[in-house]
């Protein structure tokens, strides 16, 4: 890459400076792994806290659920769930469908269930999944304003396997539902495939076993099979994290990646802004390229790389800089 002229005078001006070339910073997709698979619970369901939960647990994978308010009973169950690293959702107050919605309904559906989850879980809740995966305007409206992910529908195609460097909508993320005839081969099929495409996908999950259970149970025997694959197919390096985590992880990326970096002082500066509302504490897997001897600080603090040059950074801090050491 060409050096812009003011570039080169600034270098000498500061007789310090000794970058070849601007630092190229690079963030690890799916924190350092070769792909990711998110499960999601939806509805509030009790075989969620009965099966899905403790099944989860024994394998130590963590999910996502999807809490409809009017549904919602044993909630020191659901506060237990989310005390061993599960995420509570907002699936919205009592589950309508958008055409059934006024405009002042639209808020309540998204606000008020936003507002008892935070109060009753002690979280700021900012992930939502829409009912029955439809979207409106109004809906959309409000989810943007509390929320900063939202799940949606599979798209056509490929689109529920969302690949670092595709184009998305935070607001509208894919997933592909369980469907009670799919066998182990269909779920193993979507593992391997977001694995081939070093992409990320999302399960979305209802009944398990018993059709009393929820909508399309999945049979309890292919649920299992799924959770044991996931596990096998982490030792290939597959990230099996909650939804939010993952789309958090996704859209500070995507924005660290954009920040150019700016010479001030003999040191490179990126600079990003962090969104609201937004997940705190995303740390970031990134290297950093374009020189040698470089040393990187957060603050007052210098980072320090592993053996094979990975940093991990702070997303909140909202700035990183590199300097040329001696
Ligand atoms: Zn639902």
């Amino acid at each position: 890459m060409r050096k812009p002229v003011h570039t080169i005078l600034a270098c000498i001006f500061w007789m310090g400076c000794s970058f070849a070339q601007a630092p190229d910073l690079h963030v690890l997709p799916w924190n350092q792994h070769a792909a990711a698979v998110s499960l999601t619970f939806d509805d509030a369901r009790l075989v969620h806290l009965d099966v899905a939960v403790p099944e989860l647990n024994k394998r130590h994978l963590h999910a996502t659920f999807f809490l409809i308010i009017s549904k919602l009973t044993r909630i020191d169950d659901w506060r237990r769930a989310q005390a061993e690293g599960h995420e509570i959702g907002n699936h919205s107050v009592t589950h309508e469908h958008p055409a059934a919605l006024s405009a002042a309904d639209e808020e309540t559906q998204v606000e008020d269930a936003k507002r008892f989850l935070d109060s009753n879980f002690n979280a700021n809740v900012i992930t939502f999944a829409y009912p029955y995966t439809e979207l409106s305007p109004g809906l959309v409206f409000w989810v943007k304003k509390y929320d900063f992910a939202a799940r949606g529908w599979r798209g056509d195609g490929d689109q529920p396997y969302v690949t670092a460097d595709s184009t998305f909508d935070w607001y509208n993320l894919p997933s592909q539902p369980a469907y009670s005839n799919y066998d182990t081969a269909v779920y193993e099929g979507w593992i391997d495939k977001a694995m081939a495409l070093h992409a990320w996908t999302t399960l979305q999950i209802h009944g398990i076993g018993d059709p009393s259970t929820g909508f399309e149970p999945i049979p309890t025997a292919t649920f299992l099979t799924l959770l044991d694959y996931l596990r096998a197919r982490q030792a290939d390096g597959l990230w099996v994290a909650p939804f939010g985590e993952v789309a958090a992880y996704l859209r500070a990326e995507k924005i660290v990646e954009g920040a150019k970096p700016e010479q001030q002082n003999g040191e490179e500066k990126f600079l990003w802004e962090v969104p609201t509302p937004f997940p705190s504490g995303v740390m970031l897997k990134v290297t950093i390229g374009g020189g040698t001897h470089l040393r990187i600080y957060q603050g007052k603090r210098e980072l320090h790389p592993t053996k094979a040059g990975v940093y991990t950074i702070s997303f909140d801090s909202g700035e990183l800089r590199v300097k040329a050491a001696g």
